[in-house]
This record gives structure tokens, C-alpha cells and sequence, in this order.
């Protein structure tokens, strides 16, 4: 009964930096943009032709293992680095 949300929570989760336990909480803190706006254009076929290509950075901390990460997210696409002794 529930297929369909779990699919539709499956293609929307977010990727989440590695971390070692099972029940990892992860929370976001929001940090710098660079701030251009991008108008979306799209194409006959619905695809935005003009996609945001501003890069952002974020703050991850796991609340239950105390790492720390910096997220950095640039055309959808979200690297994470970790922040050793932060
Ligand atoms: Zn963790």
C-alpha cells in the first residue's frame, strides 16, 4: 500500500556522507552561496536548460558520533569532505 511513497522518498532522499554506525543522525546547517540567480529555461521537453551553477556550501555534523563534514554542493551534485579535529 505504501510502494509508491516509499518510491517516491527513495528518488527524492538526500546523500548523506559516509559514517560508521547504523542509526547515524545527521544534521544540516546552512552555510554560504554564491549568490546569481538563475533563471530556469527549459526546453520543449520539460529540461531545465539553464540549471543553477551556483555552488554552495554546507555544514553536516552526525549527532551521534560528533563528525563533522563540510558539504559542498555544486549543479545537484553534493561532495563531502570531513572535518578532522573541528
Ligand atoms: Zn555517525
Amino acid at each position: 500500500m505504501c510502494s509508491e511513497y516509499e518510491k517516491s522518498v527513495e528518488v527524492n532522499k538526500m546523500k548523506m556522507p559516509e559514517c560508521e554506525r547504523d542509526d547515524c543522525r545527521f544534521v544540516h546547517r546552512s552555510g554560504m552561496t554564491t549568490l546569481a540567480y538563475y533563471q530556469p529555461i527549459y526546453d520543449k521537453n520539460g529540461v531545465n536548460i539553464n540549471p543553477d551553477m551556483n555552488t554552495r556550501t554546507d555544514y553536516v555534523d552526525c549527532l551521534i558520533c560528533g563528525k563533522k563534514w563540510i558539504a559542498c554542493t555544486e549543479r545537484n551534485q553534493t561532495t563531502y569532505e570531513e572535518l578532522k579535529n573541528a
